[in-house]
């Protein structure tokens, strides 16, 4: 696991939905589980604007710095790099948050590279970030960061597979011309950013060799048996045939239905359960966070990713001190006035199984046949 307490620290207004713990949250409630130790935690580096300038422009680099230093943005700036507008807000972090979400991207890529395994980098996963501007509450793009590392490396394929409610977009384009890298969205249709994923029926473009991308957008309502199936018929397949020597997880938790953000109706366990179905289909497995603004949602959510990934059995309800601390968090989104009980007692939601819906048949028919 590698996190750091730079995510700790309350600097993002408390309204912007990010205004919430998540990494911090979800190591916590590791430790208090048993599930993490020194032993087993990295404190992440922060990449350096060297490291940044290998996806990102240097100009844009420094923008991101110097509005973390002086809190404000110059007009023009703001106006072409996407800082300070679109959510992309201006807060003390700015640039060191997603730096070391990056920095422990790049840990990850040269540990996985040299000797496999599985790694949970809790503060990465920002998809939407460009070469050149902010996108989506994304500064600097860790996933197209840790891939091109991997590359670097020596790794000979990497399989990007993201089940956030948005679609990847920053990860797809940047990878657009490069064999090595296969990039695979599901995400809810019609959602920001992709307007062309607007139906359920278009799916991406996937070359007999070469360069691949696909999505597969689902429908609001998108429940754990959808989910499995998908996985099972349309997912997997795939990674199997393109043989990666590591998996990128894009571990954004948006999808849940206990997530504001979205209308697709996941349980954690859902989420876990298709952790489970990838995760040694490649010698390497790096899972990221990613969206996810429901704190009580996020925290838990990512701790299963972890007990995934280590076996570990997930207990019935949690133990005092665990309650305790997710009693403890202040949620200001109306949902947080009312905190419901298994966000405070369990670390797994009650399962939400339902109909294999015709819409998703029909995605996951064309999905095989393509
Ligand atoms: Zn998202």
């Amino acid at each position: 696991m590698i996190g750091s307490e730079v995510f700790r620290a309350k600097k993002q207004r408390r309204d912007h939905p990010l205004g919430i713990p998540r990494v911090s949250l979800t190591t916590d409630l590791c430790r208090l589980l048993g599930w993490v130790d020194d032993r087993n935690y990295i404190d992440s580096p922060r990449a350096t604007k060297l490291d940044l300038a290998d996806f990102h422009d240097p100009e844009y680099i420094d923008a991101v710095e110097a509005s973390e230093k002086l809190g404000r943005v110059d007009p023009t700036l703001a106006e072409l790099y996407h800082i300070g507008v679109n959510g992309n807000s201006i807060f003390d972090g700015m640039f060191r948050r997603p730096a070391t979400a990056c920095g422990g991207g790049l840990l990850a890529a040269n540990r996985l590279a040299g000797a496999g395994g599985a790694i949970f980098n809790i503060g990465g996963g920002q998809h939407h970030g460009r070469p050149d501007r902010a996108s989506g509450f994304c500064y600097f793009n860790e996933p197209a960061l840790t891939i091109r590392a991997l590359l670097r490396f020596g790794v000979e394929r990497v399989f990007y597979l993201d089940l956030d409610a948005h679609q990847g977009d920053g990860v797809q384009d940047a990878f657009l011309d490069e064999p090595r890298v296969y990039t695979l969205s599901v995400h809810e249709a019609g959602r920001w950013p992709m307007a062309k994923t607007a139906s359920p029926g278009d799916l991406g473009t996937v070359e007999d060799s070469g360069p691949a991308h696909r999505n597969l957008p689902v429908s609001a309502g998108f429940n754990d048996t959808e989910l499995e199936l998908l996985m099972e018929v349309a997912v997997l397949p795939l990674i199997q045939d393109f043989r990666p020597n590591v998996i990128y997880f894009q571990g954004g938790c948006d999808s849940l239905a206990d997530d504001p953000q979205s209308k697709l109706m996941l349980s954690n366990t859902a989420l876990w359960r298709a952790l489970a179905i990838v995760s040694d289909a490649a010698p390497g497995i790096l899972v990221s966070g990613g969206g996810g603004y429901n704190p009580y949602a996020v925290g838990r959510c990512w701790a299963g990713y972890w007990a995934t990934l280590n076996g570990f059995d997930i207990p019935a309800s949690l133990p005092e001190p665990a309650q305790n601390l997710l009693g403890e968090i202040t949620w200001t989104h109306r949902l947080g006035r009312h905190p419901e009980r298994h966000w405070l007692c369990t670390v797994a939601d009650n399962p939400r199984p339902g109909r294999l819906r015709e819409e998703t048949k029909d995605m996951l028919r064309k999905a095989i046949s393509q």
